[in-house]
């Protein structure tokens, strides 16, 4: 059974509406599958509707956007932590809240970054959310879709490398929640909290200081449920010593393709899965709500 537990709709940054994104998950031969829109609840209803329609079944989840302060190699820095939060409830009032406080934050630094790249590039917040669906958790995507807009560059992937890339000047970083606050927030809502592509991205040749241990053990000790091993974006090396830390502790693992449409993102849906026994257990960590049929 094909069970992918990260995909993103129109509702955030991915470029299908939650029908489609199931459509094309069935296509692609997923039976299970989680729609995990960051920061927001809202393609829930539609995401219900489709898998009941396809004879899927559908996850709800939250990819809840955090950031955490690490110490690695004796150097305190801010890194941003994804975090998946799965069968939440979608009513329960400290999460609302949460969330509708990141869309501002979102909201005020994609506003800054435009305000930066206007500098230099004839882009306008107007043509920004002239790529957004209404209401929809706005990101780096939507400005990269304005940019390809104005010719400056084919594809998000490559405007992602560019202008929005994290080093470049134009960048600002999300003032968001702090991430063993989420992780608190995700369980009081009955929600099971397991760190999205853990440290995605980062090279092949990380060293054992890069992934601060301590860092991990605190956020098990305070509620997390389990890492996303099985991603594209996370590293080998990295893979290695994640599952060697949920053995220890007994952490769910998970995989995910992480697909933002056939054109947001090279990603694609059912390119990693996860164990039915391992979604057997979120199912019954859980006490928020329930995957649909
Ligand atoms: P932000 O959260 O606003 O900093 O934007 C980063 C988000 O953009 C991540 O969640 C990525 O998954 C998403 N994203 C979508 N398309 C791309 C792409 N082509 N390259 C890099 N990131 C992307
Ligand atoms: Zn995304
Ligand atoms: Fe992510
Ligand atoms: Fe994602």
């Amino acid at each position: 059974m094909k069970i992918d537990l990260h995909a993103h709709s129109i509702r955030s940054d991915g470029k299908d509406s939650p029908t489609e994104v199931f459509e094309h998950a069935a296509a692609a031969g997923v039976e299970v599958l989680a729609l995990t829109d960051h920061d927001t609840t809202s393609g829930w209803t539609e995401a219900a509707e489709a898998a009941s329609r396809l004879g899927m079944t559908f996850v709800p989840g939250i990819e809840v956007t955090t950031r955490s302060e690490v110490w690695a190699n004796n150097r305190r820095r801010f890194i941003s932590v994804h975090l998946l939060a799965y069968l939440p409830d979608p009513n329960n009032e400290k999460l609302q809240s949460a969330m509708s406080q990141t869309l501002n934050f979102r909201e005020n630094r994609a506003k800054l970054m435009v305000e930066r790249l206007a500098e230099d590039f004839p882009i306008t917040w107007d043509l920004v959310l002239a790529q957004l669906a209404e209401g929809a958790t706005i990101g780096r995507p939507a400005i990269a879709d304005a940019m390809v807009e104005l010719g400056f560059g084919q594809s998000r992937s490559e405007v992602f490398r560019g202008p929005l890339h994290k080093d470049s000047k134009y960048y600002v970083s999300t003032e968001t929640l702090d991430f063993f606050d989420a992780i608190g927030l995700v369980r009081d809502a009955g929600g099971v909290p397991v760190i999205a592509h853990p440290l995605g991205g980062a090279p092949e040749h990380l060293e054992r200081g890069d992934l601060p241990e301590e860092h991990f053990e605190a956020a098990i000790e305070a509620g997390l449920a389990g890492f996303e091993v099985f991603h594209r974006e996370v590293p080998q090396v990295a893979r290695e010593w994640l599952l060697g830390l949920a053995q220890k502790h007994d952490l769910i693992v998970t995989g995910s393709s992480d697909y933002h449409g056939e054109h947001g993102k090279p990603n694609r849906l059912g390119e990693n899965t996860t164990a039915p026994e391992m979604y057997q257990r979120i199912v019954e960590t859980a006490s928020g709500s329930k995957p649909l049929n």
